[in-house]
């Protein structure tokens, strides 16, 4: 079948918007789910930065959302034709982790999500010369107006939320909403601070809000800590002198959890120095240098840890999410602004720029 799709043919240049062709029907616990909307993450972008490791030409984009228009039977599909679902990271489902109920820390992680997919998918997607595309990217690929997919990464949702806008709670919002649900364990009584305030940032401001957590926000952008504080966070400059001294003030004596989502080493060791002894601090973004930890910091029983999609089972917590928007919660799509598929480069200059917190695209026929 023949379809759009957004297309990066190299690091430094802008998408293409073309007309691909896939070659296979689902197979054995696969399903082509037609898309409604897809997020942006950072993720997408990094590729161009990743230094030739990221296989191109590609078919990006892994925050897809949409309803099932073929399923190719066997063990994994529970999933039928016509059902709405949200499409997460790739894993094996067969290693350690995995079994472990721990798929983000899955040994094939990366091989999977980022570098270049499944070998015997490499056919599959072609463009209109017939020239090959990279395998799917984290098991999906979803700019573009279909997806094929492993069953095993969709998780089905209720009919009556708005699908568009659903495909971030697969990726960006999970991160950190699961950061503060899963591996703190985030509740009343407990307080957090995030360090970044975009979109993984700001859903770990609105999981620690809904779970009653005292909450703060540190940013460089008036904008953005204006919206941390509208989902209930207290705002703070990144850029004010004696900011740990000012979290530990507003905290009775450091928080119990910092999540940092900048990966910028002197803002993680502020975010250490806000701790409370015993606090924990998240790091999700990747580090592109050493981390030089000034000294006394990791003191006291204070932890480090690194946390990757928010340490989520997509089946749980997605369900979890949804039910908490629908409880008024987790209000996910203030964060979100909407943009048709051929605007692609558009929304990769807003979301650069800081315009924009969550773009979703919309392929053609899906525009509101
Ligand atoms: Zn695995
Ligand atoms: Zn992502």
């Amino acid at each position: 079948m023949r379809f759009q799709a957004a297309v990066l043919r190299s690091y430094e240049n802008p998408f293409t918007i073309e007309e691909v062709t896939l070659r296979t029907e689902p197979a054995d616990g696969e399903i082509l789910v037609e898309i409604a909307g897809c997020g942006m993450c950072r993720t997408d972008l990094a590729v161009r930065r990743s230094a030739g490791r990221s296989p191109l030409p590609a078919v990006l984009g892994h925050e897809g959302a949409g309803v099932v228009v073929r399923t190719g039977g066997g063990p994994d599909t529970a999933i039928g034709v016509g059902d709405h679902v949200v499409l997460s990271f790739d894993s094996c489902g067969h290693c350690r982790n995995c079994r472990g109920a721990a798929p983000a820390y899955c040994d094939s992680f990366a091989s999977l999500n980022l570098f270049g997919g499944r070998k015997e998918d490499l056919p599959r997607l072609t463009d209109a010369a017939g020239g090959a595309l990279a395998p799917r990217w984290f098991g999906q690929s979803s700019f573009a107006q279909y997806a094929l997919v492993p069953a095993r990464n969709a998780v089905r949702v209720d009919p009556a939320l708005p699908l568009e806008l659903l495909g971030p709670l697969g990726c960006g919002f999970l991160t950190g909403a699961g950061a503060v649900l899963n591996t703190f364990g985030a509740g009343p009584g407990d307080t957090l601070a995030v360090f970044g305030a975009g979109a993984v940032g700001l859903a770990a401001v609105m999981a620690a809000t809904a779970a009653g957590t005292l909450t703060m926000a540190v940013d460089r952008h008036p904008r953005r800590l204006a919206l941390a504080e509208r989902l209930g966070a207290i705002p703070l400059p990144a850029e004010a002198a004696g900011l740990p001294e000012r979290i530990r003030r507003l905290t009775d004596g450091g928080a119990q959890y910092a999540l940092d989502t900048t990966a910028s080493p002197p803002l993680i060791n502020d975010a250490l120095r806000a701790l409370r002894p015993t606090g924990t601090l998240g790091l999700v973004a990747r580090l592109p240098t050493t981390l030089p930890l000034e000294p006394g910091t990791l003191d006291r029983g204070r932890a480090v840890r690194h946390i990757c999609e928010g340490d989520a089972v997509p089946g749980l917590l997605i369900p979890r999410l949804t039910g908490l928007w629908q409880a008024g919660h987790f209000p996910f799509d203030q964060l979100i602004r909407t943009y048709p598929l051929s605007d692609i480069n558009r929304a990769e200059r807003d979301c650069e720029e800081g315009r924009v917190v969550k773009p979703v695209l919309l392929p053609e026929g899906r525009s509101r």
